[in-house]
């Protein structure tokens, strides 16, 4: 009996001990399944708070930079002025006052597309009656080919555009007397020598095309024009894609100062009334390019993921506030840091995925989509990481930090911005209107009579460019770090909106304000609108060749923005309301949001 609970006993033991030993196993096994995830985990937050860090935009830092931004160009307008900011003379000095009135052509260039577009203007009373555009595809070899192979082509399609000119755009003499008089803009760092002639100073932007640095571009586009056969073309200003956008925000809104472009690459100008003495201007002003994007500043924050870009870069050592804002670098930078994430942490559980390897393969718009993700399990986060890199299994986890990658380079990019307007507004007499500025921090309203010492004039800053339009976080933290930099009525007294399309419409203007052919371009009548169905703007997306080209209405595009939709038809009334056009600009309050006139008032 003793013996048999001896063996029960033993038995006991030896099964609790057998139980004991696999549950140590199955403890340490899990231990060293476990040990690497957590570690690499922890190594994948330590990459990011490193990256945090090292692209941060504290307000002390984007103070010293908007200073720096004022600085610059100070020295810029000097003649032999050392400054990193080119502040080219546009020899704009006749801004549009709304009286232009017409039939007037554009050609933007600037990105991988170029946009052709006719617009018909009708005064003061009509503005903007009608427009049409095209856009076509530049193929990668013309960007990197000969200035004649570049130009044939956008000079082939602009005249295929020209002549296919509808009813609706009448002139006065109908279309074989007229001359058609264009805007070129064109959104490289041109010298001007006068508003339409100007030497290609560089490429960028994934251009790269040798024999036309130094040549004159409204020659170069001429010449191919006058090789097509088909309706005559005058290029009658070349302008800029930030000078368009002030010139079109002009149009509708006396206020505007500034230009700017958040798109593929970022730029501003501005209208300059202490001009330098070898800049003469009749009208004692004139737009300044700044050519912004060369910009450099030891405040600025950079990480190595810029680094690294800027080596392998077309241009290295160039574009340095450029590299850091443009939308055609900021899903570049997050793929570099993921990449660096995946190697060093495997972030996505390794192996690195080929596509996770190649430059430029994650575009702006997809981390601007994972950025928009407010799904609780980050949805977006993972069908673009399986879309774009093949990643087919994430965790939240990883999904999380790839979302906060995405967030602090969309907010640094939005925060330098701003940095870059209070500089400019700093420059153009708001230094008064610093947040650390005393005077102003007292409550000081906008519609104020005091203190009768500091100008209160409104400044607006209009803006163009896919990045602003469609980045909606974008102009929040953009607005956010402007609100931080100036001082309550500083802020009030600074505007920013957005110029949907604002630089081929305003090279279309500039082209009627400096217009030889006044007359011939009028429109049948002035006081004429055109048929219902042609009030609607129509829109062309083509591709690099004319049988990919298809019309499309207005209705059957994304929305290109929250106000500009078919249900609420603005463009009807942006384009002829009649009544109360100023008052409306000025009724735009803050944190309203409307679609007015072709301006759209966000903050
Ligand atoms: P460009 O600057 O070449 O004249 P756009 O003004 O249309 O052209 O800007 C295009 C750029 O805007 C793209 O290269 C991209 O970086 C950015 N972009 C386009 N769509 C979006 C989007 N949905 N979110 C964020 N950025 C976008
Ligand atoms: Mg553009």
């Amino acid at each position: 009996m003793p013996e048999l609970e001896n063996r029960i006993w033993m038995n006991m033991l030896i099964a609790g001990a057998a139980v004991a030993a696999i549950t140590t196993v199955v403890i340490a096994w899990n231990s060293t399944q476990k040990a690497p995830l957590v570690k690499t985990r922890n190594r994948a937050l330590e990459l990011l708070y490193e990256f945090q860090h090292a692209a941060a935009t504290p307000l002390h830092a984007l103070r010293q930079i908007a200073e720096h931004m004022a600085i610059e160009m100070r020295a810029g307008l000097r003649r032999g002025g050392k400054s990193n900011l080119l502040m080219l003379p546009t020899y704009v000095e006749n801004l549009p006052d709304g009286d232009e009135e017409g039939l007037f052509y554009a050609l933007d260039l600037g990105g991988t597309n170029f946009r052709v577009l006719r617009c018909l203007l009708g005064g003061k009373d009509g503005r903007v009656l009608k427009q049409e555009f095209e856009e076509v595809s530049i193929p990668k070899a013309l960007m990197l080919g000969t200035s004649a192979e570049l130009f044939d082509f956008i000079a082939e399609r602009l005249v295929d555009f020209v002549s296919r000119e509808g009813e609706g755009f009448k002139t006065r003499n109908g279309m074989q007397q007229t001359v058609r008089e264009m805007g070129l803009t064109f959104s490289f760092p041109v010298k001007q020598q006068s508003v339409k002639s100007g030497a290609i100073i560089q490429w960028s932007k994934g251009f790269d095309i040798a024999d036309g640095v130094g040549a004159d571009v409204v020659a170069l586009l001429q010449s191919a024009i006058n090789r097509q056969r088909g309706p005559k073309i005058e290029v009658a200003v070349l302008v800029n894609d930030t000078v368009g956008t002030l010139a079109g925000g002009r149009y509708w809104n006396e206020d505007v100062m500034v230009g700017m472009i958040l798109g593929t690459g970022t730029n501003a100008c501005y209208v300059e009334h202490d001009l330098p003495s070898h800049v003469q201007s009749g009208s004692g002003e004139m737009i300044i390019n700044m050519e912004w994007g060369g910009f450099w500043s030891s405040h600025l924050p950079r990480t190595f993921a810029d680094e690294q870009l800027d080596k392998e870069s077309l241009n290295p050592g160039q574009a340095g506030y450029e590299k850091m804002i443009g939308g055609m670098y900021l899903g570049e930078i997050v793929r570099r840091v993921l990449l660096r994430m995946e190697k060093e942490a495997s972030l996505f559980g390794g192996p690195v995925p080929s596509k996770l390897k190649e430059p430029f393969s994650l575009i702006t718009p997809e981390i601007a989509k994972m950025h928009a993700d407010e799904s609780k399990n980050l949805r977006v986060v993972a069908k673009v990481l399986r879309d774009v890199f093949g990643v087919q299994k994430t965790d939240l986890a990883a999904r999380r930090i790839v979302h906060d990658v995405c967030d602090i380079v969309i907010m640094r990019s939005a925060r330098l911005a701003a940095a870059g307007i209070v500089g400019i507004f700093k420059k153009i007499g708001g230094e008064a209107f610093d947040s650390t500025d005393s005077r102003t921090l007292t409550n000081l309203h906008w519609d104020s009579q005091e203190p009768q010492q500091l100008d209160t004039k409104r400044i607006v800053v209009a803006v163009d460019g896919g990045l602003y339009e469609h980045c909606t976080q974008y102009r929040v933290y953009m607005r956010a770090a402007v609100n931080e930099l100036l001082s309550e009525a500083g802020a009030k007294r600074l505007q920013i909106v957005l110029s949907k399309d604002g630089s081929g419409i305003g090279a279309s203007i500039l082209a009627a304000r400096h217009s030889q052919h006044r007359g011939a371009n009028k429109i049948t009548c002035p006081m004429e609108r055109p048929s219902e169905a042609a009030e609607r703007p129509s829109v062309h997306l083509c591709g690099g060749n004319s049988s990919s080209c298809s019309q499309h209405t207005q209705s059957e595009l994304p929305p290109r923005s929250t106000q500009f939709t078919q249900s609420e038809p603005t463009p009807r009334s942006t384009q002829f309301t009649q009544s109360e056009p100023q008052s409306n600009w000025l009724q735009a309050t803050q944190h309203s949001v409307s679609y007015v006139y072709g301006l759209e008032y966000i903050d």
